[in-house]
C-alpha cells in the first residue's frame, strides 16, 4: 500500500511532473481552475507546494499570501458583457474574461507606494479606498476612508468621495490625488 504524504508532490509542480493529473475528464474541472488562477497565484502556489515542502527557507509567507490575495481583491472587475467578476493583476496589460472571452478595458488604477511596496486599487466604480490601501499594517486597516464615485453629469469623470460627505474629489494624477491620504500617492492612471 502507497502511504500518502510521505513523498508529496504538488500535481501542478513544473519541475516535478511525476504526479501530474492523469488525462482523465473526471480531473477537467481542477485543470480548468489551475488555469484561471492569476499568474501571481499560480507563482505563489507552486513555491508553496514545490520548493517549499522540502525547504522551509522557502515557504510562502503569511504576509505574501496576504499580500497577494488582498492585491486581487483589489483588482476585480466585472465583465460588462456577461457579469462575470474577473482578477486583475499589475503585471497584466490586457485582459478578457474567463467566461465568455470578451476583452475588458481596464479601468484607470490607483498605485499607492508605501514601505512595504506598492499596491494597486482599480478604480472601478463602487470601489472601496480603505485604510490598508495607505497603511498596509494598520491595525484598522478595513476601515473605508472614501468610495469611488462617477460624476454626477459625466460618468467618465471619477472621483473620490469620502464617508459622510456630500462633496467628491475628482481623481486625476499628482497633487490632488495625494489629498486622499496623507501617505504618498504615486500615481493615478485615467482612462482616455
Ligand atoms: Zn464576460
Amino acid at each position: 500500500m502507497r502511504v500518502y504524504g510521505k513523498k508529496p508532490v504538488f500535481v501542478f509542480d513544473p519541475a516535478d511532473r511525476s504526479n501530474r493529473l492523469p488525462n482523465d475528464p473526471a480531473y477537467t474541472t481542477a485543470r480548468r481552475r489551475w488555469e484561471l488562477c492569476p499568474p501571481s497565484l499560480q507563482k505563489l502556489f507552486t513555491q508553496a507546494f514545490g520548493a517549499g515542502l522540502n525547504e522551509p527557507a522557502r515557504r510562502v509567507t503569511e504576509g505574501e499570501w496576504q499580500g497577494l490575495f488582498l492585491q486581487l481583491k483589489d483588482g476585480a472587475v466585472a465583465c460588462p458583457s456577461c457579469q462575470a467578476e474577473n482578477l486583475w493583476e499589475p503585471a497584466l496589460i490586457s485582459l478578457s474574461c474567463w467566461h465568455c472571452k470578451h476583452s475588458i478595458a481596464l479601468p484607470p488604477r490607483l498605485v499607492v507606494s508605501h514601505a512595504a511596496g506598492k499596491h494597486n486599487v482599480l478604480l472601478v466604480k463602487g470601489a472601496r479606498l480603505r485604510r490598508r490601501h495607505f497603511e498596509p499594517h494598520a491595525a484598522d486597516g478595513e476601515t473605508e476612508i472614501g468610495q469611488v464615485v462617477q460624476h454626477p453629469t459625466d460618468p467618465q469623470i471619477l472621483g473620490h468621495q469620502e464617508p459622510d460627505r456630500g462633496a467628491m474629489a475628482r481623481l486625476v494624477a499628482g497633487r490632488d490625488a495625494e489629498r486622499i491620504c496623507a501617505t504618498k500617492v504615486r500615481a493615478v492612471e485615467r482612462r482616455d
